[in-house]
């Protein structure tokens, strides 16, 4: 049990925070080694409604739901996620990155410990006023227009992370276009009437957007155990967690293969065991074999 950093609103105008999680099982490892073009967002999509068990009192949480939350909410459930998963402590290797000592250290940080900002007002749709020192580019908004806008969610980045790897500013006029609702007395506006906006109203909405969203830390800090300095890594909590998860397959087929042959337990009932169940089977098995191996 949990409660989003933001929170979904449903059509009917209802917020939900509360989440129940499942475990991921050998069928989510399975769904994220077949798949062909691993796109993250849409793989993190396919994940947390299989996942996510209950959202408020929506239950299961079908995909077209984890497609539509806030980009740091599906952060935050990808975090507690690994937590029930494998746990809470990561074990990362890097060189420190201070010129003078540049050693190879390997570190341990809690996921507990990742900070988390809460949204600081919570509404489906936010309205502000660009001011007056942001003038438009060739007059779709002046200064002092009102401007409605959601927040971006995890339907926006499985859009747009193509365009983002091309063009940034491209991607960045589509994610107005998405989000902005309302520009003026344009509702809703047009793409060209976004990209006409002049640089300093984009950031001023952009910057908006960030105040208002909620925030999962994507830097983690560690102590250097060779010179104690402090190091600050990037967090990518989307492909560290894939990354984790994206055992071979053949792993995969193997442990469970070998399950089955000592256990005589169904592929169906294996798959649904997490990763560490099925390692800690194995440990059992092998200390078994171990011992009569040794005949003791
Ligand atoms: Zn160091």
């Amino acid at each position: 049990m949990g409660s989003l950093p933001g929170g979904y609103w449903d059509a009917t105008g209802r917020l939900h925070r509360e989440f129940e999680l499942a475990a991921l099982t050998g069928r989510e490892e399975e769904l994220l080694v077949q798949a062909r073009q691993p796109q993250t967002a849409t793989l993190v999509t396919e994940v947390l409604s299989r996942c996510v068990r209950r959202l408020g009192d929506i239950s299961p949480v079908p995909s077209e739901v984890a497609r539509q939350l806030l980009v740091a909410d599906r952060h935050y459930l990808l975090l507690q996620l690994r937590r029930a998963t494998f746990g809470d402590l990561v074990h990362a290797n890097l060189i420190c990155p201070w010129p003078d000592c540049g050693e190879r250290v390997s570190l341990d940080f809690s996921l507990a410990e990742v900070p988390v900002e809460e949204a600081r007002h919570r509404a489906p749709v936010h309205t502000m006023t660009l001011s007056a020192a942001a003038p438009s580019g060739s007059g779709t908004a002046a200064g002092g227009c009102q401007v409605s806008f959601r927040l971006p969610n995890g339907a926006d980045q499985e859009e747009l992370s193509e365009q983002l790897a091309h063009n940034e500013a491209r991607a960045l006029t589509l994610l107005l276009t998405r989000c902005v609702q309302r520009l003026g007395s344009y509702e809703p506006p047009e793409e060209r009437q976004l990209a006409e906006l002049s640089a300093s109203a984009r950031s001023e909405i952009e910057e908006r957007m960030q105040q208002l969203a909620p925030k999962v830390e994507q830097t983690m800090e560690a102590a250097c155990a060779e010179c104690g300095r402090t190091i600050v890594a990037p967090f990518d909590i989307q492909r560290f967690f894939l990354g984790e998860l994206r055992t071979d397959g053949e792993l995969l087929y193997r442990e469970v293969h070998y399950l089955a042959y000592h256990y005589h337990w169904s592929e169906h009932e294996i798959m649904e065991f997490t990763r560490d169940k099925r390692r800690k089977y194995i440990d059992v098995l092998a200390d078994t074999i171990e011992v009569l191996n040794s005949g003791a």
